[in-house]
């Protein structure tokens, strides 16, 4: 595996492969590397005949600096775990290297409605930051396929209009969520949990699997509020847990309404011993 820690560096090498006919796939991600990370890899290698992978804890999508700060970083495992995998290259940049003019936005991204609901509204910058690092990776590495997981669901369709925005041409593949044996959604955060705290987690996707489970006894109302008492009594902030579905123009109808297909539960809850913030979300439909 090629390490390239300067863009010019990786540009050079990618323009080879470029000029070789290798089409490029990218999974971006910021570290502390799991299954559902190596499951966007493998996705990668099968569609793909490049995979680039970049580790990069991007300052600008931290709306809160305690989350910034305790963000795990694991590199040397990681990777270990990216050879074993296959990849071709990671690009391993510093924050100097991707904001050599400061941190400060150098344009404004027009997500929509998308940007001030779940997420957009618990979380105020954070997709600017996710639409402003993309954009510059996606410059950088100008992949043909761009690898993403549904674990961060709105991230999915916020890229998704990133690219028709400004028009990149590539094709984003959107991969299923990884869990734990348990139902834990696989996550980097997940390392800042003791094992108390971690069992304590599982109540999140029990949350999603209840809805699931329960969509046809009562109104959407009532299940997602049942659900929401309980990750409550179980020591939970619950920033929100929602039925959304989809939009053909890939903005999320919210709350969604009663019998629309695809509907996702989607979760975001601080477990309060840990204060880690978790998200998950499920298709219940
Ligand atoms: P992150 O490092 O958390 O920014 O994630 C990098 C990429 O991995 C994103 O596209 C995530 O959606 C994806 N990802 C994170 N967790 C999972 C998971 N459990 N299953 C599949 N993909 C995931």
């Amino acid at each position: 595996m090629y390490l390239f820690k300067r863009k010019d560096d990786l540009e050079r090498h990618l323009s080879i492969a470029r000029k070789e006919g290798k089409r490029i796939g990218f999974v971006p991600t910021m570290g502390a590397l799991h299954q559902g990370h190596l499951s966007l890899i493998s996705a990668a290698k099968e569609n793909t005949d490049l995979v680039v992978c970049s580790i990069f804890v991007n300052p600008t999508q931290f709306n809160d600096p305690a989350d910034f700060e305790k963000y795990p970083i694991t590199i040397d495992q990681d990777i270990l775990q990216l050879t074993a995998t296959g990849t071709d290259v990671l690009f391993l940049p510093s924050v100097q290297e991707m904001y050599p003019n400061g941190l400060a936005p150098e344009m404004h991204y027009d997500f929509g409605p998308l940007e001030t609901v779940l997420e957009g509204a618990h979380r105020p910058g954070h997709f600017q930051g996710v639409g402003q690092v993309v954009h510059k990776l996606l410059n950088l590495v100008r992949p043909d396929k761009l690898f993403m997981g549904q674990k961060d669901f709105q991230q999915c369709l916020i890229i998704n209009r990133l690219i028709k925005i400004l028009n990149l041409g590539v094709e984003l593949v959107i991969c299923p969520t990884l869990r734990e044996q348990d139902g834990l959604a696989m996550s980097s955060r997940n390392l800042r949990l003791n094992p108390t705290e971690r069992q304590n987690a599982l109540h999140i996707s029990r949350a999603l699997y209840y809805i699931k489970d329960n969509l046809t006894k009562g109104s959407l109302k009532e299940i997602t509020g049942d659900a929401i008492n309980e990750l409550k009594g179980k020591g939970f902030d619950v920033d929100y847990l929602d039925m959304v579905s989809i939009l053909p123009d890939g903005n999320v109808d919210f709350p969604a309404t009663p019998g629309k297909e695809p509907l996702f539960a989607v979760v975001a809850a601080r477990e309060i011993s840990s204060n880690v913030r978790l998200i998950d979300n499920m298709r219940v439909n």
